[in-house]
């Protein structure tokens, strides 16, 4: 008999039958006897359809009343569940983050956990009572509804875990684990049966969504142990694992695209001391987190500085550079929000040399012109032209023999 934290994605929780689905599953391992803290997600679509409402209303909306709007969704869902699993005869409550509470920062939208008080939780699983929290939200110093960030049920789940000292948080999911690239776009992605924790980030980060990466990053820090698993069959899923647990270690273990990023290139800014910082100073200052960057040869005292953006601030950051345009000196600024993102992912990579030459043959033999390309002792990413990403992440997933 064990402590556990088990949550459930959007998909898993999508309907009644599915909610009713879960409350099954949640029974099965109550009845062996464990004490459970169910995490949930709102229903598939519901998050969308609430954040899409609040930008209807205002473009440029009060955060804390977007936090209100948001967070409902979980409140649905949480509890459906709690009403299931009575149903079934489970001892089950419900809860929201400012019940439990679970307190945060105050930046709404994105607002990282602080504290958890998990006493009263505690107290009522020894009367085998199934704590069900709402995922997603929490409770900000101004003592209003917080969230944390789009996908944030995952760090409930695992922050729960770090503080109930669960034995494991299992995430229940709509793919049975994690498979070496996405499998909705390679049908011959293998699952993996572990990952290391510095790979799940990498991915993560690098645009695979299974898991939200602070969910990964606070696993890490807190040692939890989490599992990957799906919500509609009964296989085992992956478990992400310390470096050590894993006997023989790929050189590469997933590949993980994104299109969220923009490329930006600032033409012809003098090539002297001091343009970089002129140039990224007061896109940091905004907040822009520039990711990819290269700055070309100079042949004539100027050159060319292309990096890239999250899409999402593109625009801002074309403000950005004009307002300071005097000061950087460039002559014009081109934008691409035209491109996608490519990473191999692999501990093995940190003791063998070839990886990045395998990754550009095979990208140069499907035609594939790489842009931009970024180096990290566990990841390699190029930027490349959106339209090539589905050839590009297929065409890789070959050349590191990972096809099943
Ligand atoms: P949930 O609603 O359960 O939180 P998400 O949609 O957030 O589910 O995450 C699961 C999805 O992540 C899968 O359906 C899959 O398409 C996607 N995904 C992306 N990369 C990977 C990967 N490497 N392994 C597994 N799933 C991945
Ligand atoms: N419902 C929230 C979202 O869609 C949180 C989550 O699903 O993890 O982002
Ligand atoms: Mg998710």
């Amino acid at each position: 008999m064990s402590r556990l934290v088990l949550k459930f994605g959007g998909t898993s929780v999508g309907n009644v039958e599915r909610i009713q689905n879960v409350a099954r599953r949640v029974k099965a391992i109550w009845d062996q006897g464990h004490e459970l803290a169910v995490v949930v997600s709102a229903m598939s679509g519901e998050t969308n359809k609430l954040v899409g409402w609040t930008s209807e209303i205002a473009a440029l909306h009060d955060a804390r009343e977007y936090d209100t709007v948001v967070a409902s969704g979980e409140q649905v869902t949480a509890g459906l569940l709690a009403l299931a699993l009575q149903e079934l005869g489970v001892n089950a409550r419900s809860w929201l983050g400012w019940q439990i509470p679970l307190r945060t920062d105050g930046v709404h939208g994105a607002a990282r956990i602080e504290s958890i008080e998990v006493d009263e939780l505690v107290r009522r699983f020894a009367d085998r009572q199934v704590a069900v929290v709402a995922g997603f939200q929490g409770l900000g110093p101004d003592n209003r509804v917080t969230t944390l960030g789009r996908g944030g049920s995952d760090t409930s789940a695992v922050a729960l875990a770090a503080a109930l000292k669960a034995e494991r948080c299992d995430i229940y999911t709509d793919v049975d684990g994690v498979y070496t690239t996405d499998p909705r776009i390679v049908a011959g992605a293998r699952k993996l049966d572990k990952i290391t924790y510095e790979e799940m980030l990498e991915m993560a980060s690098l645009g695979a969504k299974v898991l939200q990466i602070r969910s990964v990053e606070m696993a890490m820090k807190h040692r939890v142990r989490v599992q990957v698993l799906s919500s509609f069959a009964d296989t085992p899923g992956t478990m992400v694992v310390d470096e050590d647990e894993i006997v023989e270690q790929e050189l590469v273990s997933g590949i993980a695209y994104t299109r969220d990023e923009a490329k930006v290139t600032v033409l012809k800014v003098a090539d002297r001391p001091g343009v970089a910082a002129g140039l990224f100073g007061p896109l940091a200052d905004a907040n822009i987190n520039v990711d990819m960057i290269v700055q070309n040869v100079s042949e004539d005292g100027t050159t060319d500085m292309t990096f890239t953006v999250p899409r999402t601030d593109l625009e801002r950051s074309l403000k950005v550079l004009d307002g300071h345009k005097a000061n950087i000196g460039h002559e014009s600024v081109r934008a691409d929000g035209n491109v996608a993102k490519i990473s191999v992912i692999g501990v093995g990579m940190r003791n063998h040399a070839g990886i990045a030459s395998t990754m550009f043959r095979a990208l140069s033999e499907k035609g594939i012109n790489i842009q931009v390309i970024s180096t990290s002792e566990i990841k390699i990413s190029v930027l490349i032209a959106a339209e090539y990403t589905e050839l590009a992440v297929r065409a890789l997933h070959t050349a590191y023999g990972l096809d099943s």
